[in-house]
């Protein structure tokens, strides 16, 4: 085995990070010669497996075991390493999510193998994987080489593949044993966090019109709102407009919020911190307003406007709606 992507299920569904990761391992597998396995963990992986199984993978590999019917670092790392031992991937992709943030230290240093984290893009310079992570906010790329010739940890950031680059081809599925006792599972999680219920599902929204800060205070809003309804679009925000309580944090995109790939994501008063764009620099399209002509935001813009928004959207709504 080559490549190996460890997969997570969000609510019984393959997480799209793990979508991702697989972009990644199918994005290098091919021109180096490698193969790519998956690996579904818990008791119920039917659904996870099937999901990739149209994929180009050469396998799909099903670790059950009512151990691992919820998640705990202690059964899931103690999964992976059984399989990194028996199996001997070099390369092992996951997606940066918080759960693999948790568990994947826990399994590098039960191996004694590297994991280099938060992996933006992957290329092959000679010999080597070069893996590129941000540094400085996201201001410089900063590229990093295992010095481990036997097997590395990788975990890309959100939006570092686009999902729908995905190969599809057939995997078979084999089972894997676990081996696990209650006493090596120290821990137990409680049920997820149920996200609000809002009735918008930013992911997989097509059109997107999310505010910032710049926004001033609540009562100006209301001219997001109508630019949102008049591009029959989703209204989205960066975290400040959700701390100080103008919006539920469904509505919240970044690191701690959702992750959002719209053919069309336009930022009004957003300045562009890394924490916000991990979550939509995915979007096909990103028209940026921004009154700082050196806002970051304008460093992942497709088209840029420095100006107010306070002016600008009330005329681009009045023009939208003719
Ligand atoms: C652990 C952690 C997790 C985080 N998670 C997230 C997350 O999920 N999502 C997120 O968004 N942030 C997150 N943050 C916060 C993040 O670091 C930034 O603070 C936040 O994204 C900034 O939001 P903003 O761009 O709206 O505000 P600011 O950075 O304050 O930017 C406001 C922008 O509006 C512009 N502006 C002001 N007035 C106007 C006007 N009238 N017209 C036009 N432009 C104007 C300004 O020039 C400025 O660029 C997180 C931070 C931490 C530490």
């Amino acid at each position: 085995m080559d490549i190996l992507v460890v997969l997570e299920s969000k609510n019984g569904s393959l997480h799209r990070m793990s979508r991702e990761a697989i972009v990644g391992a199918q994005s290098i597998a091919a021109e180096n010669g490698l193969s790519i396995s998956a690996l579904a963990i818990g008791i119920d992986t039917d659904q996870i497996a099937s999901s990739v199984s149209g994929m180009n993978l050469d396998e799909v590999l099903v670790a059950n075991h009512n151990l691992l019917s919820t998640y705990s670092a202690d059964g899931f790392a103690e999964c992976v390493k059984q399989v990194i031992e028996k199996e001997n991937p070099s390369l092992v992709f996951v997606g940066h999510t918080y759960q693999t943030r948790d568990y994947f230290p826990k399994v590098s240093a039960r191996i004694d193998k590297p994991f280099i984290p938060d992996v933006v893009s992957l290329m092959k310079e000679g010999d080597f994987f070069v893996f590129t992570k941000t540094v400085y906010n996201g201001k410089l790329g900063s590229k990093v080489v295992s010095n481990d010739s036997e097997c590395t940890l990788i975990s890309f950031q959100a939006a570092a593949f686009s999902e729908e680059n995905i190969e599809s081809g057939s995997a078979s599925t084999r089972s894997f044993d676990i081996e696990l006792e209650s006493s090596q599972v120290r821990t137990s999680s409680e049920a997820p966090i149920q996200e609000e219920v809002s009735g918008i599902d930013l992911s997989s929204a097509d059109l997107i019109v999310s505010v910032g800060r710049g926004i001033e205070k609540e009562n100006n809003l209301q001219i997001v709102k109508d630019l949102a309804s008049a591009i029959n679009g989703e209204l989205a925000s960066s975290r400040p407009v959700v701390d100080a309580g103008w919006l539920p944090s469904s509505h919240q995109v970044g690191s701690s919020g959702q992750s959002v790939s719209p053919n069309l994501y336009i930022a009004l008063g957003i300045s562009g911190a890394i924490q916000h764009v991990v979550g939509m620099k995915g979007s096909k399209n990103i028209i940026a307003i921004n009154k700082d002509a050196d806002a970051p935001i304008f460093e992942i813009a497709d088209y840029g406007v420095v100006g107010n928004i306070l002016e600008i959207v009330p005329k681009l709504t009045e023009a939208i709606n003719g």
